[in-house]
């Protein structure tokens, strides 16, 4: 760690772009004039952002110091104030309480929700701790309301999770294929450089499916404006039609996948007039969009929230991916089925086994040799590592309601804005006997819910990788010293472990020891990292995995295309077609809530603003929430542009100023999902949202739920 003048390289804590930066501290102490102590710009040396930032990355710098919780805190009962307590005291109150837990309700009532924005650091030592020493895998992480459908799309078509493409693919694609994300606004760098090309050269075509005209839309040739919930019905009315005209890659398809009989007879219910009817487009958008598709040489699909928070996640992704197989569009340049994540590590948690079914290098909780290499790896008795699926987002709240869990420990993350039927998220932790809550800000809308707070160290201060969403792994240098009396998170988790009789696994000095021991664990897995240190990342830069120790060149351990060679992780080497019929969305509007309400982000703000809503400029440029509604739909309602609209639910309701505009469909209504309790009064998109989630990757439906509107006042 470093405070002189010299020039720190690190990554951009925000989103799964992933973006270089290098900060450099001015010398100057901080004024109010000039808060920041430190310039941020983007690294061009970067692979993935090639010295581009957002307006996010840009003022990042601003919230290093404001609002940040310091010192460890304590208080009996919910609504007492907190009291200041030695690290000493908190670490005994939480070891004891595990012990207590352990003694009278066993290892399962124990549960720990994290984050995609820990380091792979922090993810490896918590898995380790609880999942390894204390026999549960009630460890869940927000990527589970954000990517846990893209993994378990990926695993059951190629046998593994890992996004196949990268970055590169952008400035190479012939037609790019955006479904369910809005690109230019939440993932903007690498729009930006998918945009360059795309202006420059007429041949390059971009489609956009999404039901508002997002930014992305705007500059799209063509946008498929699909009622929410029916992209299946798009996805296989694409396939029936390159299935007719005689577009498929047949090769491919014999040498190199299963399941393409029943996949291809499915599709013959989704007639162009079918999938019309179902998607509320024109024949001709669904021909010119299946033509684009049998026109491009190199097809790149990306996708984010929009297909992943869905009770059809997973059979979502599939069928994006069933295109990709059908036109043999993977293992090359310039195309392949790409998942943009959304937490910029949400990555390395996926890496390190950060959800409830995973462990740590893409291995599986139900797996009986995954549990034993592990258990021997972590040199734990035979039968440590439960073989119980732990419990995932929401079946945390579920047991908090039936008094199952009895310790929750959240870190990094506010589930009091991000959980869906927040109406019930509040209750459920209101009612919890016991919760830890680490995160470097206070107040956030979740510490409300806390027994024990813990200052822990954010991007600045901590030294840790992160991967971003074309598995470049970066190294995040801490540039300053801990604020306070603040703990990288790992070493909160080691420290409490080793209270706990574990001496001899949390022997870390520092990450990088906790990294070099992750790797080794990868070894011979698709995700394996053997190749990559700390050192050799502040050596030659962000690396991208797979990549073998056994590798002598960095260019030889550069993998930047998964299954160049055509075979898969399947136990065959094939990949899998799938076959889904579409359900659409779980709430089907009725008269009592006749509108389908859809969510999403806007441009700068991140996620619950714990940080973006400290940036004067970012606050400024989104200063309030609102509610998209059509014209047709206002006017109905005796709505203006501006008035307060009261939207109800099923579950809640909430208070939102009115924007009147086209850019949504009539019938459809879109709120930003970024304001809690904290920045705004009732104003909540998740207070609406349900809980419905998709059977196989357990991610929730927020992106869409049937509501009600109705004038409120005039604001
Ligand atoms: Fe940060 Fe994402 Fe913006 Fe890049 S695109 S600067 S990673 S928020």
């Amino acid at each position: 760690m470093s405070t002189s003048l010299e020039t720190i390289k690190t990554l951009c804590p925000y989103c799964g772009v992933g973006c270089g930066l290098e900060v450099v501290e001015t010398g100057k102490e901080p004024t109010l004039k000039f808060p920041d102590r430190f310039k941020v710009r983007g690294d061009r040396a970067h692979p993935s952002s090639q010295g581009m930032v957002c307006v996010k990355g840009a003022t990042i710098a601003e919230s290093i110091q404001k609002d940040r919780l310091l010192h460890p805190m304590m208080r009996d009962r919910l609504g007492d104030q907190f009291r200041q307590v030695s690290w000493d005291e908190a670490f005994d109150r939480i070891t004891q309480r595990i012990q207590e837990v352990l003694a009278t309700k066993g290892a399962d009532a124990l549960c720990m929700y994290g984050s995609g924005q820990f380091q792979t650091e922090d993810y490896y030592t918590a898995q380790k701790l609880f999942k390894g020493c204390l026999g549960t895998n009630n460890f869940d992480a927000n990527s589970r309301l954000c990517m846990s459908s893209a993994v378990s799309g990926y695993v059951k078509s190629f046998g593994s999770d890992g996004p196949p493409c990268c970055y590169e693919d952008f400035d190479l694609t012939d037609c790019l294929f955006a479904i369910g994300t809005n690109t230019a606004e939440c993932h903007p760098i690498i729009f930006n450089r998918f945009r360059k090309r795309h202006k420059k050269e007429a041949h390059v075509k971009l489609i956009v499916v999404d039901p508002r005209r997002t930014q992305t839309a705007e500059v799209a040739d063509l946008h498929l404006a699909i009622q929410p919930g029916t992209d299946i019905d798009l996805l296989n009315g694409i396939a029936h039609l390159l299935l007719l005209w005689g577009k498929s890659d047949r090769a491919f398809i014999e040498n190199h996948t299963n399941g393409f009989t029943e996949f291809q007879e499915l599709t013959q219910h989704y007639t162009p007039e079918f999938v019309s009817r179902r998607c509320g487009i024109s024949i001709e958008e669904l021909e010119l969009a299946a033509k684009y598709w049998a026109e491009s040489p190199r097809v790149l699909s990306i996708w984010s929230m929009g297909i992943n928070q869905s009770v059809q996640g997973t059979a979502k992704v599939q069928s994006i991916i069933n295109l990709h197989l059908l036109t043999g569009q993977i293992g090359k340049e310039g195309a392949g089925a790409f998942s943009l994540t959304g937490q910029p590590n949400a990555m390395g948690g996926r890496e390190a086994g950060g959800l409830a079914h995973l462990l740590p290098g893409y291995r599986f909780a139900t797996n009986p040799d995954h549990r034993a290499e592990l258990e021997a790896f972590w040199q734990l008795p035979k039968g440590s590592i439960s073989p119980q699926v732990g419990r995932t987002a929401w079946d945390i709240v579920r047991g908090l309601e039936s008094d199952q869990v009895a310790f929750l420990w959240i870190a990094a993350t506010n589930p009091a804005v991000s959980f869906p039927d927040l109406v019930r998220t509040k209750a459920a932790l209101r009612r919890s006997p016991f919760t830890v809550y680490q995160d470097a800000y206070f107040p956030t809308e979740t510490s409300e819910f806390a027994h024990i707070l813990l200052p822990a160290t954010q991007w600045s201060e901590k030294t840790g990788t992160m991967t971003n969403s074309e598995r470049c792994v970066t190294l995040c240098q801490a540039f300053q010293p801990p604020l306070g009396e603040a703990k990288a998170d790992w070493e909160i988790f080691a420290e409490v472990g080793r209270r706990l009789g574990f001496n001899a696994q949390f022997q870390f000095q520092n990450s990088a020891d906790v990294y070099a021991e992750f790797a080794q664990i990868t070894r011979d897995r698709p995700c394996e990292i053997t190749g990559i240190t700390h050192a050799k990342l502040a050596e030659l830069g962000a690396i991208q995995y797979p990549c073998k120790d056994s590798a002598p060149e960095l260019d030889q351990v550069h993998n930047k295309r998964l299954y160049t060679d055509r075979q898969f992780h399947t136990s065959d080497r094939r990949a899998n077609f799938a076959a889904y019929h579409s359900q659409g969305v779980f709430e089907v509007p009725d008269q009592a809530y006749p509108f389908i309400l859809t969510t999403g982000r806007l441009y700068g703000h991140w996620h619950t603003q714990t940080r973006t809503g400290r940036i004067d400029k970012i606050r400024q440029m989104h200063p309030h929430p609102f509610i998209e509604i059509h014209p047709q739909d206002a006017d109905k309602l005796g709505i203006n542009d501006g008035d307060l609209v009261e939207v109800k639910s099923r579950r809640g309701a909430s208070k939102f100023p009115a924007m009147v505009t086209k850019a949504i469909a009539p019938g459809v209504v879109f709120v930003p999902m970024h304001w809690g309790a904290l920045w705004a009064d009732n104003a909540e998109a998740n207070a609406l949202t349900h809980a419905e989630a998709c059977p196989d990757s357990k991610q929730p439906e927020l992106k869409a739920c049937a509501v009600a509107i109705a004038f409120f006042s005039i604001t």
